[in-house]
């Protein structure tokens, strides 16, 4: 139904089929190289940031592994994600405690671990900060917006108004933790590069207005994640996503840049999977009806979530490609009726497909793998494979 090309080449695919023909579906497959590849990319269109990889988009243990030791830093989310890094990064330095919601005795768990870097955006969370892991660097997260540019939006949920943002870095340096800086997230698959503009003003006001008024200087801006993979919706390419973000620092804070961060998840990831489903069933509702639908052995609930409100969309790739396509409402196994991935969208597929053929999700690498239920229905998480 898509351009495979446009978002695989021809010997990467090869070497995909020949690598999952034989798995048992669902899975997903992810390509390391690719990951490496993005890395490197992201690494060389920000070559003056530190990048923290955004543990939650894919955990797999060889994707850390690979990140760890081609110089990554990780941002954590829970005590859990730390124990799984701690495999591969030795100093605690390489490592972030990014989420701003944490139990006080999961931040005493940070602390005893080595890690000194925690982001807030709340009074309660400085104070549990300032007891549990004292003189460490907080950065607060501040409120942003851009989230209907954003496909998958997470702005709401995380950081505080800039001038609260403000009192909670005065407030810092009274419990006697050191007041580093400012974080954002713009919204996961962000389109609208202008939304980094907005943030880092608000970043500078900050900067500028603490220095001033307090005698506090900041020393770092974390600029979140929200760079794109490849799904249907276009976007730009990184490089005009670098060139754009680097004019905004710059035209903010001149050539004397504070030290910038990046955490990606999605960018890294997304593009380096392929989630292989294969067709349980394909009906109609009456003998008439133009819309068919087409029941698959992998659903929200085992690795496509993020079809909800069919917000990311995914090239679909087919045996019977080529074919006749006709109207499809795709869903999943499971006897959930919110189990339905596409119904608005208006996918099209070939109308010869049946059951047993293969349906391949292409861009799956991000937010997939561990983003399913345990045993819904009895159905296990899916399970994935690095090659
Ligand atoms: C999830 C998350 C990220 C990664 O975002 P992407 O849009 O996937 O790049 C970065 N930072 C924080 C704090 C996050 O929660």
């Amino acid at each position: 139904m898509y351009n495979r090309n446009d978002y695989v080449s021809d010997k990467d695919w090869e070497q995909f089929l020949e690598f999952s023909k034989d798995l048992p579906t669902p899975n997903i497959v992810v390509s390391l190289k690719t990951i490496k590849k993005n890395f490197i990319k992201l690494r060389s269109s920000f070559p003056y940031a530190k990048i923290f990889y955004a543990i939650k988009a894919n955990p797999g243990e060889p994707v850390l592994q690979m990140l760890a030791e081609n110089g990554s830093n990780f941002d954590i989310a829970s005590r859990y994600e730390l124990d799984l890094i701690k495999k591969f990064v030795d100093d605690p330095n390489r490592l972030s405690y990014g989420n701003t919601i944490k139990k006080a005795s999961d931040i005493k768990y940070f602390y005893e671990n080595g890690v000194r870097m925690f982001a807030t955006d709340s009074k309660d969370d400085l104070k549990n900060i300032a007891e549990n892991a004292p003189g460490s660097r907080v950065y607060v997260r501040i409120l942003v917006e851009g989230s209907d540019s954003a496909d998958w939006p997470l702005s709401k949920k995380f950081g505080c108004h800039p001038d609260m943002a403000y009192d909670l870095l005065v407030l810092a340096r009274e419990l006697g933790l050191n007041p580093w800086g400012i974080s954002f997230h713009v919204g996961s698959q962000q389109r609208d590069i202008g939304s980094w503009n907005d943030a880092i003003a608000k970043a500078k006001y900050l900067f500028s207005s603490l220095e001033e008024e307090e005698g506090i200087r900041l020393q770092m801006i974390d600029m979140g994640g929200g760079f794109p993979a490849s799904y249907i919706d276009p976007t730009n390419p990184l490089d005009v996503y670098a060139k754009e973000i680097t004019r905004f620092l710059t035209e903010d804070f001149g050539d004397d840049l504070p030290e910038i961060i990046l955490e990606p998840g999605r960018s890294l990831v997304g593009d380096s999977g392929i989630l292989t489903s294969e067709v349980i069933l394909s009906s109609r509702k009456n003998n008439t009806a133009l819309t068919r639908w087409i029941y698959l052995d992998a659903g929200k609930f085992n690795g496509l979530i993020e079809t909800l409100d069919e917000c990311i969309k995914y090239p679909l790739i087919t045996t019977k490609d080529g074919d006749k396509e006709g109207d499809v409402i795709i869903a999943g196994p499971t006897c959930d009726s919110m189990d339905v991935m596409y119904e608005n969208a208006r996918y099209r597929l070939p109308i010869t497909l049946k059951q047993g053929d293969r349906i391949y999700w292409l861009s799956t690498g991000a937010y997939t793998s561990t983003y399913a239920s345990v045993a819904f229905n009895g159905f296990p998480p899916i399970k994935t494979y690095y090659m």
